[in-house]
């Protein structure tokens, strides 16, 4: 279950994630919760084009949970176990949804 302050947590830690609609960099995390439901969604929404896409939960990276103990500053890269993987999300315009993924800043720049 997702809860609001792990959605501030990582609004904080990925970076800022273009908009697959519109192109900018303007998408915001938010819960969203329905009338009637217990359940809240966990969304990404672009403050350009009002576009909303939904997160896959499913595609969190493994040992990272979303449940208050997420610790990003514990994962190190599997490859070269040196840097720190950054979370970042990759979104779709055409399912409207975002898939976490790690990246390895080190790794990426070679
Ligand atoms: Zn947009
Ligand atoms: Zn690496």
């Amino acid at each position: 279950m997702v809860n609001a302050a792990f959605v501030s947590d990582l609004q904080n830690r990925v970076p800022k994630t273009s908009c697959p609609s519109c192109g900018k960099s303007h998408l915001e995390f938010a819960m969203r919760c329905d009338v009637g439901s217990t359940e809240c969604l966990f969304v990404a929404r672009c403050e350009l084009c009002h576009m909303i896409f939904g997160v896959d939960e499913d595609s969190f990276p493994a040992g990272v949970l979303p449940d208050g103990d997420m610790q990003p500053e514990h994962l190190r890269c599997a490859r070269c176990k040196q840097s720190l993987v950054m979370v970042t999300l990759s979104c779709s315009a055409t399912s409207h949804s975002c898939r976490y993924a790690l990246r390895c800043p080190s790794c990426d720049s070679h």
